[in-house]
């Protein structure tokens, strides 16, 4: 098993779905038993274990996983709590799994800063991170652990206060609730064991993460392509957003325009599109890039 990259993945849930399709990007054939806890990916050595996401950090902490993918605040929660060693390596980013640890009370309740927290009850499934914030904010209040639906916490009377991650609001806003401070940001990562590894092994994960960073690069940049007046081109290519070095080429029976094509590596948003087109671009296509490299 030394040669193979074991990686731990949320077997369900809003970690789940994203996980498998960057790996699936990355070129891994993946091909699920229902019910199955583990999967031998195609294309690549590579195992996948699917667990429950709270596992993740020790599993890949023993070096049970060499591999794993989880939300920071669940890493970090795990790591402040010392179940995983906290020398979890962090090799990416991977920019979904999005939300935020945020404090909210009820909205008539007169809790509305940080400063009315002082010797509240507050909710959360998050009680170590939430502690690591109060001491940081010099303030002394009580935790009330909950697994699932801390949103119910004040209407229960078990808490005044929830400190619970947020993605929409719509959770909160269903619940009376209103937030006023964020404890922390969170995305997916993709993090490694602390176990030394031989040289083999060190190359698979490389390969991997070349795979994955042209996953990512992706995913941030379009092509675009327009035509455009000759003597406006140069305004034109000033406003395409994270774009170096256009192709600019000549139009077949047209000597008076030319064809830009660049790969932005920023949103294109409609109103640059608009912005192009009041300078005379027409013909304005933006495409997706399956992949990237070099
Ligand atoms: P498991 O059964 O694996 O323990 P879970 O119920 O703990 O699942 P999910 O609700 O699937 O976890 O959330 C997994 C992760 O997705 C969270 O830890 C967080 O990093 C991220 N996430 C993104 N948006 C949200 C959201 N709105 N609410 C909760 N988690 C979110
Ligand atoms: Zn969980």
């Amino acid at each position: 098993m030394n040669n193979i990259l074991r990686i731990a993945v949320q077997k369900k849930g809003r970690l789940a779905d994203d996980s498998i399709r960057l790996l699936k990007q990355a070129g891994l054939g993946i091909f699920r038993n229902p019910g199955a806890l583990t999967c031998r990916a195609q294309g690549l050595p590579v195992e996948l274990l699917f667990v429950r996401d709270d596992d993740i950090p020790s599993l890949v902490a023993k070096g049970v996983c060499d591999l794993g993918i989880a939300g920071e605040n669940v890493l970090r929660e795990e790591a402040l709590e010392a179940l995983a060693e906290t020398n979890l390596q962090t090799v990416r980013a991977l920019g979904f799994s999005r939300c935020t640890l945020k404090l909210a009370a009820p909205r008539d309740g007169g809790i509305k800063a940080i400063t009315d927290l002082a010797g509240m009850k507050i909710a959360t499934s998050y009680p170590e991170i939430l502690k690591e914030f109060l001491c940081d904010q010099d303030i002394t209040a009580e935790c009330v652990t909950l697994k699932g639906a801390v949103e119910i916490a004040p209407a229960l009377g078990l808490a005044d206060v929830i400190c619970d991650l947020v993605s929409s609001g719509a959770t909160l806003a269903a619940n009376g609730l209103v937030d006023f401070a964020t404890v922390m940001q969170s995305e997916a990562l993709l993090v490694r064991s602390p176990a030394r590894w031989n040289d083999d092994k060190e190359a698979l994960l490389a390969r991997l993460l070349r795979r994955i960073d042209g996953v990512l690069a992706s995913r941030a940049t379009k092509y675009i392509m327009l035509n455009a007046p000759k003597d406006a081109i140069e305004d034109i290519t000033a406003l395409l957003p994270g774009a170096d070095a256009p192709t600019i080429m000549p139009l077949a029976g047209r000597d008076d325009q030319m064809a830009v094509h660049a790969v932005c590596r920023e949103t294109i948003f409609w109103d640059t599109l608009e912005q192009l087109e009041a300078r005379g671009a027409h013909a304005i296509l933006v495409l997706p890039i399956e992949k990237m490299m070099g």
